[in-house]
Parts: structure tokens; C-alpha cells; sequence
């Protein structure tokens, strides 16, 4: 039998087990296990590793526990203005879209950019304009209201202060949300994929775009080196260049994946204070899950073995 990987994240943060009630962990595990099914799936059957990672994110763009399609937080202007990536490790194919409002799976539309555009990245307007000529499914802003992201958004204006959804560790009955969304996997061609899909910061401001749509920061996937998506704050992903940063020094420096994943999340970007993880694979199937926060919402899944489910530092 070929062998098929997938893995999954649904945000880094100050995620404590102290905070966290039996029934909302249970919550999380059940999103996150559906979302692996739902890119598995598409493994078993000998699908392509860019259409399990489409559907992994779906899944979770369309459960409203995560900060990213259904969940994606408020704007400072009171909108849900979204970023997604998506790349194909094969022949180094993306596709990109940021700021997009009222768009029900912005993963869906950035991979649409890659296979049905000349172009790499569309943004805001323009980019809205492209979905609705490919019908790809839109949604009114009824569809991405909820009541505790429009109290953070609250919050986060009286403070005058932005938020990266996971760094409030205050679970207000219970029901505190975190999460941008992130699959990599691997299919039994031998091919990897990445992709990246959020509502970035509550309360950010004009155009704000974060590392989530920008290929090298958020994402990159290349078959010589290896599939990246991260989670975290922004600033810091695209100042250090997180994703190919990880690629590069396997390529030009033979680092191992878990060696380059440590290196960049758990020593270059503490130094210069950027919190959160990212998730990562190779085509031999290695997988590392890593995070420099207290937790990370994720998953993974092998052909041959059990789902792994983790939220906590371990
Ligand atoms: N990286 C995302 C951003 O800065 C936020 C996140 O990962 O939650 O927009």
C-alpha cells in the first residue's frame, strides 16, 4: 500500500488546560478529527495532496469554533476580511487571496487563483470579482456574525489594542474561540501540498494583511524540501520569512525537517518575540508539529496509523 500523511493545525496560543473545559476539548477534538477524515478521504481514494489540504481547511472554515471562513474575527471597521494560501510542492504552483469579504472558503478561492488565474495573489475587491465569475459560494455577513467575536472586537477597540486571537486566555463562559487554519499532507504519488486560511487579528486595521496568505511566510510547500503552514503572529512570520526559511535550510544547509522547524520557531522567532507554530511535512512522511506558545490546536494522521489529536504542550 502507498503511503499517504496529512496534518493539520487550528491555531497556536496561550491555550491552557486550565482554561479549558471537558466539553469544549471535546469540541475542538471532534472539529479537528472531522477535518482530518474529510483530507483523508481524498488520500485513500489516491487524490492529490493540494485537494486533501483544500478539504481539510474547508472544514474547518466551516465550523465557527476557528478564527478563520464561518469564525474569522471582527475588523476594526466591524468585517470579516479574510487571507488564505495554498501551494502545490510538486511544481511550485500557488495561489493567494487577502482582505477578501463575504467569500464562504477563501481556501477554495486562492486555489482557484492558482489553477484558473495567470496570477499568483488577487486581493480585496478584485479578488471578490474573480470568485463571483468562477461562482465560487458566497455568504452574507449574517453567515460570519458571532456574538463573542463581536465582544472581542469590542474589547479590543476600548483598549485601543490588537489582538491575535490566541493570546486572550480568558475563556468567557467556556466559549473563548481561537484559530487560524492550516493543513499540509503528502499523497501516494509522492507529492506535498500547504495551505493557510484565517480571519487574522481582531480590531486590525485598514487592509491589515498578515503572514497567512504570503507564500514563504505562512505557506510554502516544494517536493526537495518540504510542506509549511503556520500560525502565529503575523508580523513576525513575514519579517522572518517563516516558511521558506524552514525550506531553505534543508536545501542549502541539509538540516533535517524537525532540526529547521526548531531552530526557526523555538529559537529565531522567540528572539525576536514572535509567538506561535506551524505545522510541517516531507515527502519521506516525516511530520513535526511545533509551537513556541502554551498550546496549538492539531492533528495528523499517517495511512498506517491512529489520528494523533493535540491541543496542549505535551
Ligand atoms: N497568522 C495570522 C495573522 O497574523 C493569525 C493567526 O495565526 O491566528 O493574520
Amino acid at each position: 500500500m502507498k503511503k499517504y500523511v496529512i496534518a493539520i493545525h487550528g491555531g497556536a496560543g496561550t491555550i491552557l488546560r486550565s482554561n479549558m473545559t471537558n466539553e469544549i476539548e471535546q469540541k475542538y477534538k471532534m472539529a479537528l478529527n472531522e477535518s482530518i477524515l474529510a483530507g483523508e478521504n481524498i488520500l485513500l481514494n489516491s487524490g492529490l495532496a493540494i485537494d486533501a489540504v483544500e478539504a481539510a481547511i474547508r472544514s474547518l472554515e466551516n465550523n465557527p469554533l476557528f478564527n478563520a471562513g464561518r469564525g474569522s474575527v471582527f475588523s476594526h471597521e466591524g468585517e470579516h476580511e479574510m487571507d488564505a494560501s495554498i501551494m502545490n510542492g510538486k511544481d511550485l504552483m500557488a495561489g493567494a487571496v487577502a482582505g477578501v469579504k463575504n467569500v464562504k472558503n477563501p481556501i477554495t478561492l486562492a486555489k482557484s487563483v492558482m489553477q484558473h488565474s495567470n496570477h499568483v495573489f488577487m486581493a480585496g475587491q478584485g479578488a471578490e470579482v474573480f470568485a463571483k465569475q468562477l461562482n465560487i459560494e458566497m455568504a452574507p455577513n449574517e453567515y460570519f456574525f458571532e456574538q463573542m467575536r463581536y465582544d472581542q472586537l469590542i474589547q479590543a477597540k476600548a483598549s485601543d489594542t490588537i489582538h491575535l486571537d490566541h493570546v486572550d486566555n480568558k475563556f468567557e463562559n467556556g466559549e473563548k474561540k481561537f484559530g487560524t487554519v492550516g493543513a499540509v499532507a503528502l499523497d501516494v504519488f509522492g507529492n506535498i501540498s500547504a495551505g493557510t486560511s484565517t480571519g487574522g487579528m481582531t480590531n486590525k486595521k485598514h487592509g491589515r494583511v498578515g503572514d497567512t496568505p504570503i507564500i514563504g511566510a505562512g505557506t510554502y510547500a516544494n517536493n526537495q524540501t518540504c510542506a509549511v503552514s503556520c500560525t502565529g503572529h503575523g508580523e513576525f512570520f513575514i519579517r522572518s520569512v517563516v516558511a521558506y526559511d524552514i525550506s531553505c535550510l534543508i536545501e542549502y544547509k541539509g538540516f533535517s525537517l524537525k532540526e529547521a522547524c526548531n531552530l526557526v520557531v523555538k529559537d529565531k522567532l522567540v528572539k525576536i518575540g514572535g509567538e506561535g507554530g506551524l505545522i510541517a511535512l516531507d515527502t519521506r512522511g516525516n511530520i513535526e508539529l511545533c509551537f513556541n506558545s502554551e498550546g496549538m490546536y492539531r492533528a495528523s494522521k499517517k495511512s498506517n496509523e491512529e489520528v494523533y489529536l493535540g491541543i496542549y504542550r505535551d
